[in-house]
């Protein structure tokens, strides 16, 4: 799905900002696209003497941004912030079909080749209950289709949100 690819878009927005040398609060259209895909405010969870404070007040002041718009951005801020750290959607999970026999004897399914597209397995699938039908013994052979589905998430403290994320602190 294509909104899969939200914070990958969004990760990549905010990269490009951060290592841009341009000043992205001279201008208000800058210092706005700044505001909601970087944030003027420190995003630090501990904070230190390397901390900036207060540069989105600062550019509130330089662009005659009100209190409502202020909080607008810090708003939209928060809204990229849930999808960078929503971790299940960094990567949209991935399916294979696969034709498993019932192995009469063990009870139990072996698994068949993986198939990408649920089509070719459904194919596989048909071509083998008509090609093969009994074990040699004369008993019919127990077939089934199976969808594997892959997820994936990443790791809090090692996504990649975490590391591009810089200070509201102008380059
Ligand atoms: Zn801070």
């Amino acid at each position: 799905m294509a909104i899969n690819e939200l914070p990958t878009i969004l990760e990549g927005l905010a990269r490009l900002l951060t290592t841009s040398s341009r000043d992205w609060g001279e201008y208000a259209p800058d210092a706005w696209l700044y505001a909601v895909l970087v944030g003027w405010d420190c995003e630090e969870t501990e904070h230190s003497e390397a901390c900036v404070h207060g540069a989105l007040e600062e550019q509130a002041a330089r662009h005659g941004w009100d209190a409502l718009t202020v909080a607008k951005a810090r708003r939209y801020r928060d809204a990229v912030r849930a999808v960078l750290d929503a971790p299940a959607q960094h990567r949209p999970a991935v399916s294979r079909w696969r034709v498993e026999t019932l192995d009469n004897l063990a009870g139990e399914w072996a698994p068949g080749t993986g198939w990408p597209v649920r089509g070719a397995a459904v194919e596989r699938f048909e071509a083998l209950n008509a090609q093969a039908p009994r074990w040699k013994d004369g008993t019919p052979v127990t077939r089934r289709l199976v969808r594997e589905t892959t997820t994936y998430t990443v790791e809090a403290e090692t996504g990649p949100a975490a590391g591009a994320r810089q200070d509201g602190a102008q380059p």
